[in-house]
C-alpha cells in the first residue's frame, strides 16, 4: 500500500475547479475520493500506485470486467473510420435489432446517451402518450438527475442529503408522486384516488439505488394489474438490471411486460449510452413519427454503438450473465458464512450485493436508512487500504463481474471481514 498521496494533491486541485472536486457528486466521499487511472479485468488501479479488486464497476456497466479485449479491438476499428457523423448508420439498425430481439416488451427503441436521458423521455412519452401529467415513483428509486425524478431519490442524490433537489419547480414535483416501494396497500390507495391521472408508474424491477432490495412477492405483478386497468403506462428502468439479471432484464426473471423499458450501463459496454423502447404504437407517438419531442447530437454515435453491439455479442457468446450469477451467489454466500454473527445484512440478487450495516432485512429506504452510513464510509476507506474497492456509499451497489476469480472472491471476503472488526 502506497498511501493516497497523489489522490490527495489532486483532489486539492481539483477542488479549485470541480465543484466539490468531482463532476458526479456519487463519486465524492470523505476525507477525498481516490482518483484512478488505469484498469484491467477485476481491478482498477489509482495514481499512486495501488491496486484493487473493484466492486464498483463504473457503477455497474463493466459486468465484463475492465477492458474487455473484444470490446477495445471493436471500438479501434470504429476509431479507424471516424467517431462521430450525426448521421444514420448501420450500427445502430443493427443495435436496435439486438436489444429488439431479447426484450419481448419492446418493439421498438430510440437511443440515447444516457441513463437520464433515457428516463426523462420515457416519462415524456408517457405523459404525452396518455395526456396525463401524473408520474408515480418510489421514495429512494433513482432514475437519474432530472426534474420529474429528483424528489426523494436514492443514490447520490441521497447520499448528498438532497433527495428533494431545490431547483425543480414545486409544481413540476407535484406531478410525482413518491410512495413507499413495496407497501401493496400504498400504490392501491393512490390508484384508487388518482388512477385517472396516472401518466405512468416508473420503477425499478428490483430497487438499486437504496442498495439492492429485490421486490416482494406480488409488487410487480401489482404495478402492472394497477396501470393496466387504469390506462396508465408502466416503465421498468432496467438502466441497473437489464442485460445484468438475463438477456431480457429484470422483466424477464419475473415475467412482467412493461409499457416502456429504459436500459443505460451495461448495454454501452462501458461507453456513454440510454436507450428507452416498447411497444410500436406507444413508441410511434415519438418524433418524427408522432409529437412527442426528443432529440441529441451524439444519440446512436458510432463509437458507442460499436460498443454496445460488441458488448451484447459478449454477453452471449461467453455466457457472461451466468457466470457474474454465478459468482453473485458465491460471494453472497461466503459473506453471510464468514460474517455471522456481525451486525450487517447482507443482500442481492443476479451480479448484485449490498453490505448493509444492519441486521435486520432491507425492504425499503426507510430501512436503508437505518443503516450505519459513518460506519459503512469507514469500512470503504479499511478495505480500499487494502486493496478492495467498493462503491462509496451504502446506497450504491457492490457489482461483480464474470471475470472475478473465486481467489479474489476468497480475498475480498476475508478482507471485508478484517475490515468490519476494525470498523464496528
Ligand atoms: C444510473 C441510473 C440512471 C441514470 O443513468 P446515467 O447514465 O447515470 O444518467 C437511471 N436509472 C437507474 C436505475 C440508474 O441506476
Amino acid at each position: 500500500m502506497n498511501g493516497f498521496k497523489r489522490s490527495r494533491e489532486l483532489f486539492d486541485r481539483s477542488k479549485d475547479v470541480l465543484v466539490g472536486g468531482v463532476n458526479s457528486p456519487a463519486r465524492s466521499y470523505s476525507p477525498f475520493p481516490i482518483f484512478m487511472e488505469d484498469a484491467e479485468g477485476s481491478k482498477i488501479y489509482d495514481v499512486d500506485g495501488n491496486e484493487y479488486i473493484d466492486y464498483s464497476l463504473a457503477f455497474g456497466p463493466q459486468i465484463f470486467g475492465h477492458k474487455h479485449p473484444k470490446i477495445k479491438q471493436a471500438v479501434e476499428r470504429q476509431l479507424e473510420r471516424g467517431w462521430a457523423y450525426g448521421t444514420s448508420t448501420e450500427g445502430e439498425v443493427e443495435l436496435a435489432e439486438m436489444v429488439v430481439d431479447c426484450f419481448d416488451s419492446i418493439d421498438k427503441v430510440r437511443t440515447v446517451n444516457t441513463g437520464t436521458e433515457a428516463t426523462m423521455s420515457a416519462i415524456r412519452l408517457a405523459r404525452g402518450y396518455t395526456g396525463r401529467d401524473q408520474v408515480v415513483k418510489f421514495t429512494g428509486g433513482f432514475h437519474g438527475a432530472h426534474d420529474s425524478v429528483l424528489v426523494e431519490a436514492g443514490s447520490g442524490a441521497s447520499t448528498h442529503g438532497a433527495p428533494d433537489s431545490p431547483g425543480v419547480p414545486k409544481d413540476l414535483a407535484e406531478k410525482t408522486s413518491v410512495l413507499p416501494w413495496n407497501d401493496h396497500e400504498a400504490v392501491k390507495e393512490l390508484f384508487e384516488e388518482i388512477g385517472g391521472e396516472i401518466a405512468g408508474v416508473i420503477s425499478e424491477p428490483v430497487f438499486g439505488n437504496a442498495g439492492c432490495i429485490p421486490p416482494k412477492n406480488g409488487f410487480l405483478e401489482l404495478l402492472r394489474d394497477l396501470t393496466h386497468d387504469n390506462d396508465s403506462l408502466l416503465i421498468f428502468d432496467e438502466v441497473i438490471t437489464g442485460f445484468r439479471v438475463s438477456m431480457g432484464g429484470a422483466q424477464e426473471k419475473f415475467d412482467i411486460k412493461p409499457d416502456l423499458t429504459t436500459l443505460g450501463k451495461i448495454v454501452g459496454g462501458g461507453f456513454p449510452i440510454g436507450m428507452f423502447g416498447g411497444d410500436s404504437e406507444i413508441m410511434s407517438h415519438l418524433s418524427p413519427e408522432g409529437d412527442v419531442y426528443q432529440a441529441g447530437t451524439f444519440s446512436g454515435n458510432p463509437v458507442t454503438t460499436t460498443a454496445s453491439i460488441q458488448a451484447l455479442k459478449t454477453l452471449d457468446n461467453d455466457n457472461v450473465i451466468e457466470k457474474a450469477n454465478k459468482k453473485g451467489n458465491k460471494i453472497r454466500e461466503r459473506l453471510r458464512g464468514e460474517l455471522d454473527g456481525y451486525p450487517v445484512r447482507i443482500q442481492g440478487l443476479s451480479s448484485m450485493f449490498s453490505i448493509f450495516l444492519r441486521e435486520q432485512e432491507v425492504n425499503d429506504y426507510d430501512d436503508i436508512v437505518e443503516c450505519d452510513f459513518e460506519k459503512y464510509n469507514e469500512l470503504h476507506r479499511e478495505l480500499a487500504r487494502m486493496g478492495v474497492y467498493l462503491p462509496p456509499s451504502q446506497y450504491e451497489i457492490c457489482f461483480i463481474s464474470y471475470v472475478h476469480s473465486d481467489q479474489e472472491i476468497d480475498e475480498t471476503v476475508h478482507k471485508i471481514a478484517m475490515a468490519l472488526e476494525k470498523v464496528l
